[in-house]
């Protein structure tokens, strides 16, 4: 595919984005955990050392992380009804929300946990446990509907979820606005880039990476007012070239669609799989158990 001038790519739209994303195929946990403040000591022991402070974890060597690389990560876009215009493609990757509820019910009923995408990064870097079948639940691109559809659906059942929106659609009509992003981040959910513009990252060069990779990483770290650390490749691809300049930009993981983790970077290619709405929940598990 061609490259898209970002005119014409905002004035094709939702349809253009369909196109792009078609390649391939937390409880409950709690955020990672961070110190509790800690309590106010009396003054004369100030320059003494907290008790309390851990040990900074020791990162697993990349075999490590890959052995690892076991938790199925699932790949959902817009989630609202079909409209008679939508394609056979489309179809695939549009999830009416009474079918996100009841892939989301296979995943309870199949004792499956959510986890948050931090959680799953801990555990992948360092080890960090997770609970029994966890899954990873991320939803690409940036549509409204995340905030309007996805959102409600994940609240009535615990779970967490990434969201890992372009920034060029931003606040445009029918994509995710500034608002709506600090809403699904106060609501326990993890916020990562996608690009500006949704260009393949193996097919980029000069001032693209800084476009791509670095500029929508700061534009969201302001939107948010925090710093934001995970990628989801557009049309979930990456080649060697891409990875050193995801790592240079801050990244600390980076999720593909169906390549092979990379066995020197696998905290960079981490695998997912794109459930169409057409799954059932015996469909749905068993790809959880066969693709991970
Ligand atoms: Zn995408």
């Amino acid at each position: 595919m061609t490259s898209v001038r970002r005119r014409d790519f905002l004035a094709a739209g939702g349809a253009l984005l369909l196109a792009g994303c078609s390649r391939s195929g937390s409880d409950q946990v709690a955020t990672p955990t961070t110190s509790a403040p800690s309590t106010s000591a009396p003054e004369t022991s100030s320059a003494a050392p907290s008790p309390t402070e851990e040990p900074a974890p020791t990162p697993g060597t990349p075999a490590e992380v890959l052995a690892r690389s076991t938790v199925p990560v699932l790949c959902f876009h817009q989630i609202r009804e079909f409209r008679a215009d939508d394609g056979a493609y489309a179809r695939t990757i549009t999830t009416p929300p009474s079918a996100l509820t009841a892939q989301f019910q296979a995943l309870r009923d199949g004792g499956y946990t959510p986890v948050t995408a931090p959680a799953l990064v801990d555990h992948l870097q360092f080890g960090t446990p997770l609970p029994d079948r966890p899954v990873l639940l991320t939803f690409d691109d940036g549509s409204a509907t995340h905030a309007t559809a996805a959102l409600p659906v994940l609240q009535q059942f615990g779970f967490p979820a990434a969201f890992f929106p372009m920034t060029v659609v931003l606040d445009k009509p029918d994509w995710l606005s500034g608002d709506q992003l600090r809403e699904l981040d106060a609501a326990g959910m993890t916020i990562g880039a996608h690009s500006w513009d949704h260009q393949r990252m193996d097919r980029i060069s000069g001032d693209q990476w800084a476009e791509q990779v670095d500029q929508p990483r700061q534009t969201l770290a302001e939107v948010l007012g925090h710093p934001v650390d995970l990628l989801a490749y557009p049309h979930g691809t990456w080649d060697q070239e891409t990875l050193p300049h995801v790592a240079a930009a801050g990244y600390r993981a980076a999720f593909q669609l169906a390549d092979a983790t990379d066995p020197a970077q696998p905290l960079l290619t981490i695998r997912r799989i794109m459930p169409p709405p057409t799954w059932d929940a015996a469909a749905l598990l068993a790809r959880l158990e066969s693709d991970f």
